[in-house]
């Protein structure tokens, strides 16, 4: 009882050990050290629910064009939604504008410093209220995130389901007592560092971690249990067509979504959901034909491209694009529910027009087979 005792991590202890790491191994990354107030929002908002080292390529090239909230208020859709292309969760673009706009209305342009300003913010959850005042502000606030749950469940044994109340008050209970013995954005980035690079979800590197001589985990041989999830998401498998369609200008039509769904803002080709009859199955064109028609427009089948699988959220998706050579008639009934217009646009010119990563691949396979069409057509 006694050594287990002595063994505990405690603060002071952690606190040293992980703030040593980190004078040594920090990740240089441009929205610490120095950093604007508004690029740590920018970068809290890049960074939900997508890698750092996809940030690092956006980053900076969204900062040269917007580089302060005025700039950012004042975006259009289109250059807003161009330079976040691939970064994914689009919805992130527009609720961080409308962020920077109502900065400018209510705060003068001055990212406010107060946790419930933040948070009535768009796009502001918790976590990135806290983090914004911690890492903007330096004001000693616990924002949690998944790099932190892994290396403090682990470290404590934490071993209730990471996102119980009990389990994320003992977290942050812990957290500001570290906040006793260092600089609590310091202690924090050291924090995410070592989840990152050692403390990692799937090959945690014990060996070479300077908290493991008090780390819960290692001692009872716990490591992969830990932390306890709430219990997994069921993956949805979904598959759909995308159509392509070619007019005899060598135009393709495309649509733009509803602000208020996935991918809002941005241009795809319209699907068609194929649950009833899955893309490899004959009933593909008949089923693509109707929804054309339904839309207002008549087409004949020319060829399928090869499936293309990308995910969103729980939804695992098999898109098939059905390329079509329009034949008559026009998009009727828009706006609906799904688009606000659709428009004719020269394949050679598609990729300036903003559109999610897997949209933009089948418009890049387009413009592989569109020479093939030609050479073929009547
Ligand atoms: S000893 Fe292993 S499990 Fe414990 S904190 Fe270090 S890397 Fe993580």
């Amino acid at each position: 009882m006694t050594s287990r005792a002595r063994r505990r991590a405690t603060p002071r202890e952690v606190a040293t050990r992980v703030l040593a790491w980190y004078a040594e191994h920090a990740r240089p990354l441009p929205w610490r050290d120095g950093a604007t107030p508004y690029e740590v929002l920018v970068s809290e908002v890049m960074l939900q629910q997508t890698q750092v080292a996809t940030v690092l390529r956006y980053f900076r090239r969204f900062l040269d064009r917007f580089p302060d909230v005025r700039s950012l208020a004042e975006a259009s859709d289109d250059e807003l939604l161009g330079l976040w292309a691939g970064l994914g969760y689009y919805r992130r673009a527009l609720n961080l504008r409308a962020a920077a706009q109502a900065i400018v209305r209510h705060f003068n342009g001055t990212i406010p410093r107060d946790l419930a300003a933040l948070r009535a913010l768009p796009g502001l959850g918790d976590y990135t209220a806290r983090a914004v005042l911690l890492f903007a502000f330096d004001l000693p606030e616990v924002p949690i995130d998944a790099n932190l749950e892994r290396v403090l469940a682990r470290l404590l044994g934490e071993d209730r389901p990471i996102k119980s109340r009990e389990a994320r008050a003992r977290l942050e209970g812990f957290v500001r007592e570290l906040f006793r013995f260092g600089p609590p954005q310091t202690l924090v980035h050291a924090l995410m560092d070592h989840g990152a690079l050692i403390c990692t979800a799937r090959s945690p590197r014990c060996d070479a971690c300077s908290l493991r001589p008090l780390c819960a985990a290692a001692r009872e041989g716990r490591v992969h249990e830990l932390p306890v999830k709430n219990g997994r998401t069921q993956v949805q498998h979904e598959h759909e067509w995308r159509t392509v369609l070619l007019d005899k200008a060598g135009r393709t039509l495309i649509w733009r979504r509803q602000q208020h769904r996935r991918w809002g803002g941005l241009w795809e080709f319209l699907r068609v959901d194929a649950r009833d009859n899955g893309p490899d199955s004959g009933g593909a064109e008949d089923a693509v034909v109707a929804a054309l028609q339904e839309k207002g427009l008549c087409a004949r089948f020319l060829l399928a491209g090869k499936p293309i699988r990308y995910q969103v959220t729980r939804f695992r998706i098999t898109a098939v694009p059905w390329l079509g050579k329009w034949i008559s008639g026009h998009p009727i009934g828009l706006p609906d529910d799904e688009h606000t217009e659709a428009a004719w646009v020269e394949v050679a010119t598609i990729n300036r027009w903003p559109m999610s990563t897997p949209q933009r691949r089948i418009a890049n396979w387009l413009g592989r087979v569109l020479p093939t069409i030609e050479a073929t057509s009547p």
